[in-house]
This record gives C-alpha cells, structure tokens and sequence, in this order.
C-alpha cells in the first residue's frame, strides 16, 4: 500500500480527503520560479535577457498544469458508479485514451495512449470517468509500469469487477530527443487482473478489440 492509498483507506467514510502528502511542504512559486532561472544559466543562457525573462512563470505555470494530478485523489474519480447496468455482461472497453505525462528519470515527456477493458459485476463507471483516471495518474512524475497498474488497481479496488486489462502505448521523449535516440520505438505495457489474466480467450479478446499494431500512429 502507498502512502496516498493509506492515508485514503484511513479517510475513508465521508471524512474530507486529505490533502495529498506530496503538496505538504510545497515550495513557493517564487523559489519555483528561481529554480528555473537556475537551470536556464545552467543550460548556458542568461535569464535575464528579453526573451527568457518571462519564462520561470511560463514554466511554473505549465508545471501546474502538467501536475496538477497531485492534487487530486484516483478514487475520487470513480466515486459515483452506476449500479443499475440491466443484466449488462459483457465486457466494456474504452480504447485510445490520449494522456500526456512526464518521466520520473529525466523530466522528459511521455506521449502515449492508454486502452481500458473491464468485465463489469454490476457495477459499472461512466466512460468520461475512465478517461479521467487516465489523467489523473498521468499528470504526475511517472514511469509507464506504474501508471499502467495503477490505472488497473484502482478500477479493481472501486468496482470490483470480474477482471481489468489495461495496455498503454508510449512514446518516451527520454528516447526520441537524447540517449539512444530512438524515434520511433513505442513502449507496450499491460496489467491483467480476474479473467483477464486467467483466461487466455477473454485477454485475446480484448487484445485483439484494441488491435494494437499501429495505433501510436493512426
Ligand atoms: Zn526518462
């Protein structure tokens, strides 16, 4: 269990949720803002001249943007499901879900796009809310492996469904601008929870409904 999943299960009723740990001790906007003229000297430029002068705030800005998924709590994305799903069985699947997010190694962006399938039982989400857990976790400091599964678990925790399967393709700007310079190298990770980690048949029907080869660039 991390640190947010705990403090969650401890507020958990109808207490307020708790402010992320990670916000707690948050450094003002003007230090943000002194670090990035820091990095700018440090990449060989001087931040005072005209067309950098503004760019610390732009930065700070972009920043909130860019993370503003630390401010928000994944399960409160999910909170209202809608139980009432009249029999409904089948497997329910949102593919191509666009996210931007940012490595945890280098800063770099992470484009990619994430593709969702679960086995309802009973319980169902609204698909925009799918989306938004997407955004959520991506909007942080990330390595692909964990936003794949913690997309996944927390769909596990809040509906309980029959099972979960979630492949994210992405291209890391960590690779295409520096490094080994792979431009065109898409990475593929996936997390299969109940009948879609047991059953061959059901994994290879969701596979094959969100047909992978390709997709980055469709
Ligand atoms: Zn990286």
């Amino acid at each position: 269990m991390n640190k947010l999943e705990k403090i969650h299960s401890e507020t958990s009723g109808h207490a307020p949720a708790a402010k992320p740990p990670q916000l707690a001790g948050r450094p003002s906007r003007a230090e943000a803002e002194q670090a990035v003229r820091t990095l700018i000297r440090w990449a060989g430029d001087d931040p005072d001249r005209e067309g950098l002068v503004e760019t610390p705030a732009r930065v700070a800005r972009a920043y909130e943007q860019w993370f503003a998924g630390y401010a928000e709590e994944p399960e409160e994305v999910l909170q209202r499901t809608f139980e009432e799903v009249a029999g409904y069985d089948e497997m329910v699947l949102l593919r191509g879900i666009r996210f931007e997010s940012h490595c945890e190694h280098h800063m770099a962006p992470i484009i990619g796009r994430a593709h969702i399938g679960y086995l309802p039982n009973n319980r169902v989400v609204g698909v925009s809310k799918l989306a938004r857990l997407v955004e959520v976790y991506a909007k942080r400091l990330q390595i692909q492996e964990r936003i794949t599964a913690e997309i996944a678990n927390t769909l596990e925790r809040v509906l309980q469904p029959i099972g979960v399967a979630v492949v994210i393709e992405g291209i890391h700007g960590c690779m295409t601008s520096r490094g080994v310079s792979q431009r065109d190298a898409t990475m593929v990770t996936s997390r299969m929870l109940g009948v879609f980690r047991d059953q061959p048949e059901t994994r290879h029907e969701f596979l094959s409904a969100i047909d992978l080869r390709g997709s980055m660039r469709s």
